[in-house]
């Protein structure tokens, strides 16, 4: 601990330079302390642990950890979902939350606490055998889960703040970190006092094509805050805060691509991301039974206009990939998926 106290507070400052030249853009909030962080001595390399050796009581140093998401062992009855007390007590079938709070404190609602998982928290393997039969020729990408603080984070919701239901069928939005995987992991994991500064995706997908589950698929990321979905029905988006615009968050899955080293800056473009990445995408993707047409990117929801992310991404390459994976619905980007364990 000692040995990292001065880079750790030197992280914290200048986390606080960059929040104060990006407040509206949270993917380069995210960018700005890690890169300058970046420019200090490279953080420890991940720890992969088996999930069960690991205590679910915070790391005391600044040490990303990466945990081995492992399937659990088969169990003769389904687990029943958990019944959780929303803002008004009244119990809701998973993890969902009946209705945003209409005086929400500057800090917020910090989300449930979620412990070192299996990995059906995060998706629900079908047979692989027949998967693989389908497509994919096989593919299968490491799996590592490293979850975020609860503070950046919250429930889903199935009422938005005017008491109206919200019922929209799930999205998949896309980004690029602009940072290391590393660093973006270290800032999910550091707790955000200020709604300001609160930020996550669901999964990470690194440039090695591993994938870093963060936050899982019930909760609701803040991945989007000032954002509308259009479809061919019209647009969607749901008001969860008094004071804010309302987003995708409610019904989006977040997955952010790690961004390639000559992309870590505010360039309108890089050299693209892996061959690697653009396959796990698909992979993860396809799993989610999402649509191609809710399909989308973060560029493409914003509308603070200042998101471009993610940059260089080739849209044909991956919707190539994707044609090769079956569509399950191992992910279930809604409260129903709460598979606690
Ligand atoms: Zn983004």
């Amino acid at each position: 601990m000692r040995k990292w106290t001065p880079i750790l507070l030197l992280t914290l400052y200048l986390l606080g330079v960059g929040v104060t030249v990006g407040l509206k853009n949270r993917d380069w909030i995210v960018a700005q302390g890690m890169s300058l962080w970046s420019q200090m001595p490279p953080p420890p390399k991940f720890e992969r642990v088996i999930a069960e050796t690991v205590s679910p009581s915070p790391s005391p140093s600044p040490n990303v950890k990466l945990v081995v998401a492992e399937e659990p062992r088969p169990q003769a009855t389904q687990p029943q979902p958990e019944m959780v007390a929303n803002v008004n007590n009244v119990p809701v079938p998973g993890t969902c939350a009946l209705q945003p709070d209409p005086n929400p404190t500057a800090s917020g609602k910090v989300g449930p606490a979620v412990n070192p998982v299996t990995l059906y928290r995060f998706r629900r393997p079908t047979d692989v055998q027949t998967a693989n039969l389908q497509g994919g020729v096989g593919y299968t990408p490491n799996e590592y889960q490293a979850l975020a603080n609860p503070t950046n984070y919250g429930q889903r919701f199935l009422y938005d703040i005017n008491g109206q239901p919200v019922n929209n069928a799930p999205i998949v939005v896309l980004h690029e970190t602009v940072s290391d995987v590393y660093s973006a992991v270290n800032f999910f994991q550091t707790a955000q006092n200020s709604e300001d500064n609160q930020a996550s995706y669901h999964t990470l997908i690194m440039l090695t094509g591993d994938i870093v589950y963060i936050v899982p698929p019930d909760l609701r990321a803040f991945g989007a805050g000032d954002s509308v979905f259009v479809s061919s029905t019209g647009t969607e988006t749901v008001k969860t805060h008094p004071k804010r615009p309302p987003s995708v968050n409610n019904f989006a899955y977040h997955v952010s691509l790690e961004t390639p080293a000559d992309g870590r800056n505010n360039a309108d473009s890089h050299s693209g991301y892996t061959a690697a990445q653009y396959q796990s995408l698909a992979w993860l993707v396809a799993k989610t039974g999402v649509p191609d047409a809710r399909i989308t990117t973060h560029a493409v929801v914003d509308r603070s206009g200042e998101r471009r992310d993610p940059r260089s991404f080739d849209s044909q390459l991956f919707l190539q990939y994707l044609q090769s994976y079956p569509r399950t619905q191992e992910i279930m980007i809604s409260c129903q998926s709460a598979y606690l364990n």
